[in-house]
C-alpha cells in the first residue's frame, strides 16, 4: 500500500509512538498499515485514500447509532455554540445523572468523568476507601483501563498475588491485585475463603469484551454477588463496554444482578469523552467533597460531550431498539458461521445484544485460556481479506465487534457475501 494511508502512517510514526494514540490502532497484531480515517456516515467509514468500509468497530463501541448521527451531531453543535467548558456545574450534567439513575436501579448517585480508565480507577479507590481494605480481585483477560492496579496478570500459583502486565507498574502495587479465571465460580469461592476479610472489591466485565467476547455463565455472576455480600466487599460491574450496548438496562439488567458500583463509558458519550461511576448512596457519599476519597477532573461533565451522550441515550431508549440491534447482530453471527461451516473452516461466532465475537475455533471460548487457543493466523488472514474487500473488523483476534443501528440488512448481507468468498478460497 503506497497510498495516502501509508504516507500518513510514515509521518505519524516519526512523531507519535507507533504512529497511534492508542496501541491496538497500530495493527501490530494483524500486521500491515492501518487506514487513516477521513470520515464516517452511518455504517460506513472512508479512509484517507478514499476507500470505503462497512465498519464493525464503531470507535470500539461508543457509536451504537453509527457515525455522525444527525441528532447527536446537532446536540453537540448546539452545545458548542453555548460555550465549550465552564469548570462549573451545568444543568445538562444533572439531566445526565438523573437519566442514568433512572435507567439503572443500582445507581443512587453518579459522578461523571472523561474516560473509562478514570471511572474504574476512581471506583476502585472509592471501594478501598469505603471498606478500608486494599485487595482487589480481577479476572484474566478482562480490561478495565490502564491504571496501575489493573495492569496485572495472574501470579504463578492459583491464589498468589498478581504480577504487573505492563512496564512501569510497581510490583508493590500489583501485589494488591488477585487475578482469577473468568467464569470460574469455584476459584472465586476459594479466593474469598482464603482472603475474604481483606478483599475491598471485585471488578468484572459482566460480559467480557476485551479478550474477544466471552459470555458469562449466569452462576459465575451470581457467585460474585453472593461472595461480595457475604464478605462485605464491593462488587464493581465494569459496564464501560456493555453499558447500553447489550440492553436498555445494561448487563446488570440482562442477568438480574445488582452491583454495588457500576462504571460506564463508551455509549454514554456517544463518541465523545464521557464516562461515569455510580452506585449505592452510602458508598458514593464517601467521594469528595462529601467524603474523604478524592476524585476530580477539569473537564469532567463537559457540556459538549454530555450533550452528545444524552442525545445518544435518549435515542437508544426507543421501543424495540435493542431487539432490532440484537436481531441484526445475531444474523451476522449466524450467517458468518454458516458460511464458514459450508467450506469446512473451524469458526464460531456469538453475540450479546449489539456486541459480538468471531473465533477461529469450533466453539466460543469461555475464559482467557480458551481465547488463546483460537487460530490467530486464520484470524489475520480473514481480517486482511475482509479489509481489502471493504469490511472493517477489529484489527485483533482479542477484540469484540460492534453492530450499530445504522447497519442495514443489506450491509450485513454484503459482509456475509464477502466472508463467504474468503472462506471459499480458504484451502487454496
Ligand atoms: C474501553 C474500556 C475501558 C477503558 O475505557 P477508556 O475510555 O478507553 O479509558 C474500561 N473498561 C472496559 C470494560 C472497557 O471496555
Amino acid at each position: 500500500m503506497t497510498d495516502r494511508n501509508q504516507q500518513l502512517f510514515e509521518r505519524a510514526r516519526k512523531r507519535i509512538p507507533g504512529g497511534v494514540n492508542s496501541p491496538v490502532r497500530a495493527f501490530r497484531s494483524v500486521g500491515g498499515t492501518p487506514p487513516f480515517i477521513a470520515g464516517g456516515k452511518g455504517s460506513r467509514i472512508v479512509d484517507a485514500g478514499g476507500k470505503s468500509y462497512l465498519d464493525y468497530v464503531g470507535s470500539w463501541g461508543p457509536l451504537i447509532l453509527g457515525h455522525a448521527h444527525p441528532e447527536v451531531v446537532a446536540a453537540a453543535r448546539e452545545a458548542a455554540a453555548r460555550g465549550l467548558s465552564f469548570g462549573a456545574p451545568t444543568e445538562i450534567e444533572v439531566d445526565m445523572a438523573e437519566l442514568l439513575c433512572r435507567l439503572l436501579p443500582s445507581l443512587d448517585m453518579v459522578r461523571l468523568v472523561s474516560s473509562g480508565t478514570e471511572a474504574t480507577m476512581s471506583a476502585i479507590r472509592l471501594a478501598r476507601g469505603h471498606t478500608g481494605r486494599d485487595l482487589l480481585v480481577k479476572f484474566e483477560g478482562c480490561y478495565h483501563g490502564h491504571s496501575d492496579s489493573l495492569l496485572v496478570k495472574a501470579g504463578s500459583g492459583l491464589l498468589t498475588f498478581g504480577n504487573p502486565s505492563s512496564g512501569g507498574v510497581p510490583a508493590d502495587v500489583a501485589r494488591h491485585t488477585l487475578a482469577l479465571d473468568y467464569n470460574d465460580a469455584e476459584g472465586v469461592e476459594r479466593a474469598f475463603a482464603q482472603h475474604g476479610e481483606r478483599i475491598a472489591a471485585v471488578i468484572v466485565e459482566p460480559v467480557a469484551g476485551n479478550m474477544n467476547l466471552v459470555a458469562p455463565r449466569p452462576e459465575f455472576l451470581r457467585g460474585l454477588r453472593e461472595q461480595c455480600t457475604r464478605h462485605g466487599s464491593v462488587l464493581i460491574f465494569d459496564e464501560v463496554m456493555t453499558g447500553f450496548r447489550v440492553g436498555p438496562s445494561c448487563a446488570q439488567g440482562l442477568y438480574g444482578i445488582r452491583p454495588d458500583l457500576t462504571t460506564l463509558g463508551k455509549v454514554i458519550g456517544g463518541g465523545m469523552p464521557v464516562a461515569a461511576f455510580g452506585g449505592r448512596r452510602e458508598i458514593m457519599e464517601k467521594i469528595a467533597p462529601l467524603g474523604p476519597v478524592y476524585q476530580a477532573g477539569t473537564l469532567s461533565g463537559n457540556p459538549l460531550a454530555v450533550a452528545s451522550g444524552l442525545a445518544t441515550l435518549r435515542l437508544v431508549q426507543a421501543p424495540g431498539f435493542f431487539a432490532e440491534l440484537e436481531r441484526k447482530t445475531r444474523a451476522l453471527c449466524d450467517d458468518l458461521s454458516a458460511a464458514a461451516a459450508k467450506h469446512g473452516v473451524a469458526f464460531s461466532a456469538q453475540c450479546v445484544g449489539g456486541m459480538f465475537g468471531v473465533y477461529f475455533r469450533a466453539a466460543p471460548p469461555r475464559n482467557f485460556a480458551e481465547v488463546m487457543q483460537c487460530d490467530k493466523d486464520a484470524f489475520n488472514r480473514f481480517f486482511h481479506a475482509m479489509l481489502a474487500a471493504g469490511h472493517y473488523f477489529a484489527p485483533s483476534p482479542f477484540e469484540a465487534g460492534f453492530m450499530s443501528a445504522a447497519h442495514s440488512d443489506a450491509d450485513i448481507a454484503e459482509t456475509v457475501a464477502a466472508a463467504e468468498a474468503v472462506f471459499g478460497n480458504w484451502q487454496a
